[in-house]
C-alpha cells in the first residue's frame, strides 16, 4: 500500500465507497502510489492538507463522482 494512506484525506474519504469507479481508482493508484499526484506532492512538500476531492490523477472530483456511493 501507499505509505500515506493514514495521512491522505482522499483515501480516508473514498477508499470505503462502494461504487466501481471509486474502487477502481483506489486500487489502481493506492496500491503503491507511484503514479499519484497527491503522493508526489506529499513527497515533495511534506504531508500537508490537500482537499479530499483532489484525485490521484490531479483533477478535482466532479459533483457526479462525489454523488456515487
Ligand atoms: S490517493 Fe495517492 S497519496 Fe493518497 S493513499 Fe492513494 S496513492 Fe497514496
Amino acid at each position: 500500500m501507499c505509505k500515506y494512506v493514514n495521512n491522505c484525506s482522499f483515501f480516508q474519504e473514498f477508499s470505503s465507497r462502494e461504487s466501481l469507479l471509486w474502487k477502481a481508482m483506489v486500487k489502481s493508484y493506492c496500491d503503491d502510489g507511484s503514479t499519484c499526484v497527491r503522493h508526489r506532492r506529499y513527497e515533495g512538500e511534506g504531508i500537508k492538507d490537500l482537499p479530499e476531492t483532489l484525485m490521484p490523477s490531479g483533477k478535482h472530483a466532479s459533483k457526479a463522482f462525489l454523488a456515487l456511493p
